[in-house]
């Protein structure tokens, strides 16, 4: 956000208060000397137009940082505790099958072991 510049304003000129880059200067704001767009401001120090930049690169960020490697890491290990969660169950409804039917829980519990890996497996091919 900018400030408005308060000491003898030029008001043909934008009103903003900038820090001009040079050594001496630079705790001494001076008068933006662009030229005025709308409500006293410029193109650059309008209050609208600082937001619509501010909001394009908060969303830049967030987007470079849902590619980064350390969010896919995140991402990945989610899917798997996920998985290892699901596998959990599964296995605990296994040892509480009745004897004579175990095979049978055990051969369903592979196959929807088998199913949950490909889903993941999908899944993580899809970035
Ligand atoms: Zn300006």
């Amino acid at each position: 956000m900018a400030y408005e510049f308060r000491s003898s304003i030029n008001k043909t000129c934008c009103k903003a208060a900038v820090y001009p880059k040079d050594h001496w200067g630079s705790f001494h704001p001076h008068q933006c000397n662009l030229k005025i767009w709308k409500d006293g401001w410029c193109k650059i120090h309008h209050p609208d137009i600082e937001h619509e930049r501010h909001q394009k690169r908060e969303e830049e960020s967030k987007k470079w940082l849902e590619n980064s490697p350390s969010m896919k890491l995140i991402r990945a290990k989610e899917r798997i505790d996920k998985l290892v969660g699901a596998m959990l169950t599964l296995a605990d409804g296994c040892e509480a099958a009745e004897a004579d039917c175990k095979e049978e829980v055990i051969r369903s519990f592979l196959g929807r072991c088998a199913d949950a890996l490909r889903n993941a497996a999908k899944e993580g091919g899809e970035e």
